[in-house]
């Protein structure tokens, strides 16, 4: 019987959800907070990144070149890679250690 259409159990919290289990086969709610965690998170080490940028910038006289703005557009570009990766890592950090999900997440209609 499939008159529900699909439907999973969420890896997570073992809410059932309808639809499709997609790539990490939890559900919205679970999904909603490793993302959340994981975005907070990534920020740590994009902020250690741009600190030892910003050092080494320092610490090498780069404040006097000539090109300080493309100095400047690389960092951020650095610091924002280094977020981008982090926060990839770190969403199946927090989903292979899982997220404590609220009862009342799973509201019934
Ligand atoms: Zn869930």
């Amino acid at each position: 019987m499939s008159d529900a259409g699909e439907t999973f159990d969420c890896r997570m919290c073992g809410h059932v959800e309808k639809g499709d289990p997609g790539y990490h086969g939890i559900c919205a709610g679970c999904r909603g907070e490793v993302v959340r965690r994981s975005t907070r998170w990534g920020t740590v080490p994009a902020v250690v990144a741009g600190a030892l940028y910003f050092w080494m910038l320092a610490a090498t006289g780069m404040f006097e070149s000539r090109f300080l703005m493309v100095w400047v557009a690389l960092g951020a570009a650095i610091v924002w890679v280094v977020f981008k990766i982090a926060r990839r890592v770190l969403f199946d950090v927090v989903r292979a250690r899982g997220v404590r999900v609220r009862m009342n997440k799973a509201k019934k209609a």
